[in-house]
């Protein structure tokens, strides 16, 4: 157990969270004229900030106490709001393990955050024995898992996520985006019982509503309370929170679907490992394959030209192309 508290900024311990209108009232019925919204319309009201419904929905599917749950806009919010609540601008490091997804380098230099880079290793695993010498920096106050990781596509061996959980003085943020495509559990049970550690999922792969901009953190109530804290009170709009509650009454579409998607993934597998321009193809727990090519190049603007886009991975990974 490390104590959370030691480990946030000293201006967001201190600070007092806004308190919305609706802070005070909770029932659904009422005269409301708290907020200064118009009467008309059929988005006239603010969202709820706490965002119950979809929580609740959430917490059933999941198997996780609503306290333990929080809502970002896309994961992208709560990648920044984890680095702004633990890591003071200057001072405060992120670990992240290369390659891996491109916003944990942009979000931190964004508040001013160094990063510690460990690459992974040839198979792109977490190199353990760079790894642990870096727990003795005091300064680094987050580590950043990807897994499956974006763009390898490979999960992280539990043992070493667990190692790292127990042995690092800071905070662990799994990264889960792609989990549900995975033949790997996801570790969201973990978080009973490491309060360091934050998971993070998200609506816009496996449930299909990038559109929607939903991301969930599931970490222990202390860590929940603090990105409630510092979130903007009205982060998911209603049209969102409906999106999400809409999607998540249809789990027997999202279910065909990921299926589908899992099983044209076979076939494309096939069709490149066929296909003389292509040297490998990653393995992959996600809905993407990396995929390394004679000239990757070549191959990336041939693909342009033919209107078929495809993310050119090659300044990560040598020759590699990553395709959804
Ligand atoms: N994490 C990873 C690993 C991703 O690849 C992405 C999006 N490509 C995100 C988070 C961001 O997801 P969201 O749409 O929920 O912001």
């Amino acid at each position: 157990m490390i104590d959370i508290k030691k480990m946030v900024r000293p201006n967001i311990l201190a600070m007092k969270a806004y308190s919305s209108a609706r802070h005070d009232y909770h029932g659904k019925e009422g005269i409301f004229l708290d907020a200064n919204e118009n009467p008309f319309g059929s988005l006239n009201r603010y969202p709820d900030p706490f965002q119950f419904s979809l929580k609740e929905q959430l917490s059933k599917l999941k198997k996780v106490d609503v306290q333990k749950i929080a809502l970002g806009n896309g994961s992208d919010e709560l990648i920044d709001l984890c680095i702004r609540i633990f890591c003071e601008p200057g001072e405060g490091k992120v670990l992240i393990f290369p390659p891996t997804y491109g916003m944990y380098e942009v979000v931190a230099a964004l508040n001013n955050v160094a990063l510690v880079k460990v690459p992974l290793d040839d198979v792109f695993s977490v190199d353990m024995d760079s790894l642990i010498p870096r727990f003795d920096d005091d300064s680094i106050k987050l580590i950043f898992i990807c897994s499956p990781n974006n763009p390898t596509g490979n999960i992280q061996n539990l043992v070493d996520v667990q190692y790292i959980l127990e042995k690092f003085n800071g905070i662990v943020l799994i990264d889960e985006a792609y989990t549900d495509f995975s033949k790997t559990a996801s570790l969201i049970p973990l978080i009973e019982k490491y309060n360091n550690l934050i998971i993070l999922q998200t609506f816009s792969k496996a449930w299909g509503m990038a559109g929607a901009r939903l991301g969930v953190a599931y970490a222990n109530p202390e860590i929940i309370s603090l990105i409630n804290k510092v979130k903007a009170p009205y982060n998911i709009s209603t049209l969102n929170l409906d999106a999400g509650l809409n999607a998540l009454k249809n789990v027997n579409t999202y279910e065909v679907n990921k299926t589908s998607i899992l099983q044209e993934k076979r076939k494309v597998i096939k069709a490149l490992q066929k296909n003389p321009l292509v040297k490998k193809v990653h393995p992959s727990e996600t809905n993407f394959l990396l995929v390394e090519f004679e000239h990757s190049n070549f191959v990336f603007q041939s693909l342009i030209n033919n209107q078929i886009i495809t993310r050119n991975r090659s300044a990560e990974v040598q020759n590699c192309i990553r395709i959804s």
